[in-house]
């Protein structure tokens, strides 16, 4: 992995040669602080769920008689836990890199979205247990054209933040319709919200929110990546304010919608 991310910047140093003196500065400043930024960014997040999972592990074997069967159990959910969590994550940079070669592969199948919703609902199941999920997608719901894997990670990126952000017991919507040639799916919290000046820069590479400011961990990816496959999808995606007063967070993406096959109606 972290070979990939050393040819990713290896490449931007390839395309700084063939710019102009002044140029070159700028983009080797710009390839640098990337670089810092990644691995230091990488290394903590890497880190963060390791610890809680060696933290276990060795409670466990150290412990393992005065646990009893529930101690176990914890301590077992903690490793599967963290290990989901660092899966994710690893998923997540995987995808930067296949972003950032221009490399991501999209395929072009028809995709249910109501299916690519339930998948990326069941893979968030534990950590949404606490919220309230509704979900308004009509069965006449249009299909669209896509990658259903790459969809599903989109959702479930989106579905994350909503678990990490918005408090336990609030209400989590996913509605979705159809019109003209798109299909639109919003996703919506009952959580803080983002700051309206913070919201045009929540889809750039490791943008946080007053990062490190009491915030539950995050990697600032997530919508990166989610912006990087919509786009490669020839849709849209944006947030707003869920309510008047700048609370809530609406995730609104669009999709092209599948080609119609058979005569027009
Ligand atoms: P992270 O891994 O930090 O969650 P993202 O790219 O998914 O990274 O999101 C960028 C930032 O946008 C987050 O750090 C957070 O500050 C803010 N954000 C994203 N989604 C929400 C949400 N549903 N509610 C409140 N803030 C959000």
């Amino acid at each position: 992995l972290l070979d990939s991310l050393v040819d990713q910047v290896g490449l931007a140093i390839e395309r700084t040669k063939l710019a102009s003196d002044m140029e070159q500065t700028r983009l080797l400043a710009e390839t640098e602080s990337l670089r810092a930024a990644l691995l230091s960014s990488v290394s903590h997040d890497l880190r963060t769920p390791l610890v809680s999972i060696i933290g276990a592990a060795t409670t466990l074997v150290d412990a393992d008689e005065a646990l009893g069967t529930s101690g176990r159990r914890s301590m077992a959910e903690t490793i599967r836990d963290e290990g989901e969590r660092l899966n994710r994550y690893v998923q997540n940079l995987l995808d930067m890199t296949r972003l950032g070669y221009g490399a991501l592969k999209v395929a072009r199948q028809p995709v249910d979205l109501r299916e690519v919703v339930g998948r990326a609902l069941r893979r968030l199941d534990r950590d949404l247990a606490g919220h309230r999920i509704v979900r308004d997608l009509p069965a006449s719901l249009r299909e669209v054209s896509g990658d259903a894997g790459l969809l599903e990670q989109v959702v479930a990126n989106i579905l994350d933040n909503a678990a990490k952000y918005a408090p336990r017991g609030s209400q989590v919507t996913l509605s979705a319709d159809s019109s003209g040639d798109a299909v639109t799916l919003t996703i919506t919290d009952e959580g803080p919200g983002i700051p309206e000046s913070d919201r045009p820069h929540v889809f750039d590479m490791f943008f946080r929110v007053r990062a490190g400011d009491g915030q539950p961990g995050g990697t600032g990816l997530g919508l990166a990546i989610a912006k990087g496959i919509i786009d490669a999808h020839g849709g849209t995606i944006r947030a707003e304010a869920a309510q008047k007063d700048g609370s809530g967070t609406r995730i609104v993406l669009t999709l092209p919608t599948a080609a119609l096959s058979g005569a027009p109606v």
